[in-house]
Order: structure tokens, then C-alpha cells, then sequence
């Protein structure tokens, strides 16, 4: 899977993403990592990629011309890496933004389905909307709160689509059962020692009983859910005998509370 970047800071995104895990899938080639800087694009005699708001306002905004010329240029890269016979797709171009649809895991596995991805990072008070209107495909943005820039966002969303790749993480298991995989928040962990200052690790982990270890996992991961994100519960995939444990689990919160 190829991450393309357009930033005014390409040392940012590297620097990120070319440590630890994803470090090391992009050096073993299951990922790949360009990350293109708007500011080789300006025409500008001092580089500048910005100017003042028509109509007033705070702030500086990103100019249309370098970015579209960015663009122009990444997308010929992208079909020139191409085998001849090879269909080219015009890849999707994710914009950067606080005024997007915040980003989650399901999103992030249709994501890494796309063999090609483009990401745009804004900067001070955001890119002219003439050239987003003309490139972007997807608004997203990684929580309601509002960053300097667009590279920790992609940074963010180009760590949780690599770790889907086939391959990126050693254990496939462990990105198929975490949390948000079936609207569940997963089970605690334990590792040694057994005894950690007075507190014992729960018995059943010990026990090598492989189907009683799921069970238990699977009542721990709804009990955290409920604790902590109720609202996921509404869409997750709970057997007839889950859904039983659920309802003790209400019931007795109500108790609780009416005790
Ligand atoms: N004036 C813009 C607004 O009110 O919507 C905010 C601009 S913000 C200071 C600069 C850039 O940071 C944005 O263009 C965007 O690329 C990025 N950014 C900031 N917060 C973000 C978020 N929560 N999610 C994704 N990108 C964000």
C-alpha cells in the first residue's frame, strides 16, 4: 500500500512514521512513504504558499496553485509507477480537517483496502476551497478539536490503516481482535510476573483452558464496553447468551443505583 502526503512539512511525516512499526514496514516494503512539500510548487520568488483571507479575517490561508501543482504532479508520479497494461484508478485524496466525518476504525478498514492513498494536510486557517472542490474525494478529521496542522491527523490515520496491511504486524491475530473489532472494546491484558504487589493475574488465564479463556474474555470485553462506551454496544454482534450477560449487567447497575 502506497501513503502519498502533501504538506509544508515533509521532515514532520517522516520523522513520524519512519520509526517502530510502521518504520519497519516501510522498510521491508509492505508500506510505502512520500511525502511531497507543497512549497516546491509555488512560483513565488520567496517560496510563499500563503496569503491574506479575501474578505477579511484572521489568519493566513493556503493559495489553490501550489496545491493543485503538487497534486498534478503526485498523480502523474502515481501512474508512471504503473506496469503499462495496468488500469489506473485515480486515487482518493483525503483532506485533512476538523469539518470532516471523524475518522474510526471501520473507516480505517475500508481504507487500507485502496492500493493508493493521498493525503492533504492544511495549515494556519486552512487551503483555498477552489482546489479542494477540485481534488478531494474524502473530508475527515480525527476528533472535534481543532490542530495547528493537518500532519499529526495524517500521521494518525496512515499508523491505523498500515497496521491492517497483511503483514505489518507480526501477530495477524492482534489486529483482528482489539478494540472496535465487533463494536467491542477488548479484554484487559495480563503478562508476568503472576503476582504483581498483592495482585494475581484472574485464575482462568492460567488455566490453558482455551474455550473457557474466550468466554471469559468475551464477558470481560462487554463489561468494559458497557463501562466505558455504552454507545457501541448498540451495534455490537452479541450471542443469545451474551446478550443475557448484558441484561444482568444492566439490572444490576440499575440495583445499584436504586439501593
Ligand atoms: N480554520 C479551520 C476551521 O476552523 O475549520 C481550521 C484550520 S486548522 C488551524 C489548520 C489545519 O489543520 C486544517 O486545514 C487541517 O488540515 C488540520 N486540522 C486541524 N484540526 C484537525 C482535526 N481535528 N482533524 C483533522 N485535521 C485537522
Amino acid at each position: 500500500m502506497n501513503f502519498h502526503v502533501l504538506t509544508l512539512f515533509p521532515e514532520m511525516i517522516e520523522a513520524g512514521l519512519n520509526t517502530s512499526i510502521t518504520g519497519r514496514a516501510i522498510d521491508s516494503g509492505l508500506i510505502s512513504l512520500n511525502a511531497v512539500n507543497i512549497r516546491d510548487f509555488s512560483e513565488d520568488k520567496h517560496k510563499r504558499v500563503d496569503d491574506y483571507p479575501y474578505g477579511g479575517g484572521a489568519g493566513m490561508v493556503i493559495q489553490a496553485e501550489p496545491v493543485y501543482k503538487a497534486y498534478g504532479y503526485l498523480v502523474n508520479h502515481i501512474k508512471l509507477s504503473k506496469e503499462k497494461d495496468e488500469e489506473f484508478k485515480r486515487p482518493r485524496v483525503i483532506y485533512v480537517t476538523p469539518q470532516g466525518e471523524v475518522f474510526n476504525q471501520k473507516m480505517a478498514e475500508e481504507l487500507a483496502k485502496e492500493e493508493e492513498l493521498i493525503f492533504l494536510c492544511g495549515h494556519y486557517e486552512g487551503v483555498d476551497e477552489r482546489v479542494l472542490e477540485m481534488i478531494v474525494t474524502d473530508n475527515i478529521s480525527i476528533g472535534d478539536y481543532v490542530l495547528t496542522g493537518g500532519e499529526l491527523p495524517a500521521m494518525v490515520m496512515i499508523d491505523a490503516i498500515s497496521r491492517l496491511v497483511p503483514g505489518v504486524l507480526n501477530n495477524e491475530a492482534s489486529s483482528q481482535f482489539e478494540s472496535f473489532h465487533d463494536n467491542l472494546l477488548e479484554y484487559p491484558q495480563y503478562t508476568r510476573p503472576e503476582i504483581f504487589m498483592g495482585k494475581k493475574v484472574p485464575e482462568v488465564l492460567l488455566s490453558g483452558h482455551h474455550a473457557n479463556i474466550e468466554s471469559y474474555r468475551r464477558q470481560q470485553a462487554i463489561l468494559r464496553t458497557y463501562e466505558r462506551r455504552p454507545d457501541l454496544l448498540e451495534n455490537a454482534e452479541l450471542s443469545e447468551k451474551e446478550r443475557e450477560y448484558l441484561t444482568k449487567l444492566i439490572f444490576q447497575k440499575n440495583l445499584d443505583i436504586y439501593s
